[in-house]
């Protein structure tokens, strides 16, 4: 729930609006602003409030208690130019609500944490779990300062800039961090590093005590103030080495040292009916614990289908706040375990039921069955934990038919998201300046289709996280089936889906797609020209409206109009005909024409032709497909 306070009339319409603009996700809170800030900070995840940063910080800086719990904390100015996340960037959302308010009012979001403004990733923001001295190291991140990455197997990390390098490796440790993404592909040696925005961080990281003051005056200022920096200089930390760790295993971290948690370990759980939640929960953590493992790695708990609702176990998944995974009994039977035993056999089918359930699809079995062990009457759980070899992680997205306006917040989001991008020359280009520094980009040029696919998926085979690039949508045409057919079940897939040409240039000519419509390539070089002619043939018959894609390019000139004659078997001589070059794109050009009088020389390698049924009418120069006959009047 996000809680809405006003002081003013101003302010109040403001707040109404956002209110009207989010149902069932607002609150208001009225009344005298402290009380009502003091009760929105205690019942609500965020408090956006339509008052002076200074008010707020004031009301709100007795209440601050832990970063990891705070609602995040969003200030409106009167004038509603700003929206300001003033507390809980990261861990409270902040950053990302006050990029919400800013759409719905139309003001500009402030947002002031460190690897947000550099677009490096915040530790915290990776999505697992994090420990240790996180301002520290990413300060120590952000000043370009030696950072050591130390992991226990290769995990689909977002790119981490090149001061941040495996123990042994020097490469990168001189690198600075170079804001924005001009260090791709490695960081750009002897760029300035973002010093303002690393004490930024450091200031930040104050105790909560000294937070307000600081913060205040970032944000007024819009940028760094002196008198922050110089008061983050003094608080410098000495130059013991940050380390970044990557481990499932319980550690000592040093001063300036944090440990991410991979979600790498599965727990196994058998119960009796009727096992009580503690039990099963205290069975689990006691067994980590004495393991030297973290639950904060648990990624699941998997046990039998027969247990699926067992509450015990239901609760104890809810506690560590990750899935019940469940598997037939059947299944659980096949997999070898080293304690199996009689009595699961009896009650549910299958020998084992932790050890069996935590190792399906493999992995390494770490703690063998062990029970509870109650005081004074039977043991009515067991657990087993498995360690999971890491999962890469391949993302085709598509980057839509070129207007960054048509690329989608989600594929940008996969594009920062990954260590690795892979893609033709030509669409890295396109979105170059959204890489993270340190991303590192396989480029190749036309013609390497199967190359780049294979290349992809073995960088997530060994474990990263790679984004495979492509126009349009990269499952159109494009790179996502090369990719697919390599793919093994070994690694994590995820589909990004992008605006196709087709869709980009049915925009434009106006409504040419309402009925029934086929895309054809009349590109014969991987597909017998007989097979396209039959393709054609059948959308003629079919009278289905067809876009062409790959029209027509030097060397392959007759194509289309072959194709053009084999429609006009069975469609009218005027029936419209959209050619669009380059849509989205600053030299776009589009034309209507019709399949008598179209002129194939107007038509390249960057065009789409989509040619219409035998019901497609120009109309107040658009082109239409009429939805349907009978729909049109009876609908009319
Ligand atoms: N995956 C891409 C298609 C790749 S095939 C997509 O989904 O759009 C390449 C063909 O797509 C080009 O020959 C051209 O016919 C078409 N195309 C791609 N982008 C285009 C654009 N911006 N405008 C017009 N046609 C485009």
């Amino acid at each position: 729930m996000i809680g809405l306070i006003s002081a003013t009339a101003a302010g109040a319409v403001a707040r109404d609006r956002l209110a009207a603009a989010w149902p069932g996700r607002t609150r208001v809170y009225d009344g005298p602003v402290r009380e009502a800030v003091g009760r929105a900070f205690a019942e609500c995840d965020q408090l956006v409030c339509f008052l002076a940063t200074g008010a707020v910080v004031r009301l709100v800086a007795p209440l601050l208690s832990d970063k990891a719990s705070d609602p995040g904390v969003v200030c409106v100015d009167e004038a509603q130019r700003h929206a300001v996340s003033l507390v809980g960037g990261h861990g409270g959302g902040a950053n990302a609500l006050a990029l919400a308010v800013s759409g719905v009012l139309g003001c500009a979001p402030v947002v002031t944490t460190a690897t947000d403004a550099t677009g490096i990733p915040g530790l915290d923001t990776l999505g697992w779990p994090v420990e240790g001295a996180t301002a520290a190291v990413t300060r120590a991140i952000l000043d370009g300062a030696p950072v050591t990455l130390e992991a226990d197997a290769v995990w689909p990390l977002p790119p981490l800039p090149g001061n941040v390098a495996p123990a042994g490796t020097s490469a990168g440790t001189t690198t600075r961090v170079a804001p924005g993404a001009s260090a791709a592909g490695g960081g750009a040696p002897g760029a300035e590093p973002a010093v303002s925005l690393a004490e930024a961080a450091a200031i930040a990281s104050v105790p909560v005590g000294g937070l307000p003051g600081a913060m205040a005056a970032t944000v007024a200022a819009g940028v760094v103030a002196e008198a922050a920096v110089a008061e983050a200089a003094e608080k410098r930390s000495p130059d013991a080495p940050a380390v970044v760790r990557v481990s499932d295993r319980v550690l000592d971290l040093g001063e300036r040292e944090v440990v991410l948690r991979p979600p790498s370990l599965v727990v196994g759980v058998g119960a009796s009916k009727g096992a009580p939640a503690d039990e099963v929960s205290g069975l689990i953590e006691e067994t980590l614990a004495e393991a030297g493992l973290s639950v904060r790695s648990v990624a699941a708990l998997a046990t039998v289908d027969a247990k699926a609702e067992e509450a015990g176990i239901v609760e104890a998944a809810a506690r560590l706040g990750v899935p019940l995974r469940t598997y037939a009994a059947e299944e659980l039977a096949r997999i070898d375990v080293p304690n199996p035993s009689g009595a699961p056999l009896a009650a549910v089918g299958t020998p084992s039921v932790a050890e069996a359930a935590a190792l399906v699809g493999g992995g390494e079995l770490l703690v063998p069955k062990r029970k509870s062990a109650p005081e004074g009457r039977v043991a009515m759980a067991t657990c087993a934990v498995v360690r999971k070899e890491p999962r890469g992680r391949l993302a085709v997205v598509g980057l839509g038919p070129g207007a960054r306006d048509l690329l989608t917040p989600r594929a940008r989001d996969e594009i920062r998201r990954a260590s690795v991008l892979v893609g033709l020359d030509q669409y890295v280009d396109q979105i170059r300046d959204l890489l993270r520094p340190g991303t590192r980009v396989l480029e190749s040029g036309l013609g390497a289709e199967e190359e780049r696919a294979r290349t992809a998926v073995a960088e997530a085979r060994a474990g990263h996280a790679v984004a495979l690039i492509g126009s349009g949508d990269a499952g159109v045409y494009a790179m996502a089936s090369p990719a697919l057919a390599e793919a093994s079940d070994d690694i994590d897939v995820v589909g990004v889906p992008g605006v196709t040409a087709a869709l980009a240039a049915a925009a434009i000519l106006g409504a040419p797609l309402g009925h029934d419509h086929v895309s054809i390539s009349l590109s014969d070089l991987h597909t017998p020209w007989e097979v396209i002619e039959r393709r054609v043939r059948a959308a003629a018959e079919a009278d289905i409206v067809v876009t062409f894609y790959n029209p027509r390019s030097r060397g392959r000139d007759w194509q289309l109009p072959k194709a053009l004659s084999i429609l006009a078997e069975h469609r009218e001589p005027t029936t419209p005909v959209g050619v669009v070059r380059n849509a989205s794109r600053p030299d776009g050009t589009s034309r209507l024409t019709t399949i008598a009088a179209l002129d194939p020389a107007t038509v390249d390698m960057m065009t789409v032709v989509v040619v219409g049924n035998t019901a497609a009418r120009e109309i107040a120069g658009r082109m239409v497909t009429p939805r349907g006959y009978r729909w049109q009047t009876e609908g009319s």
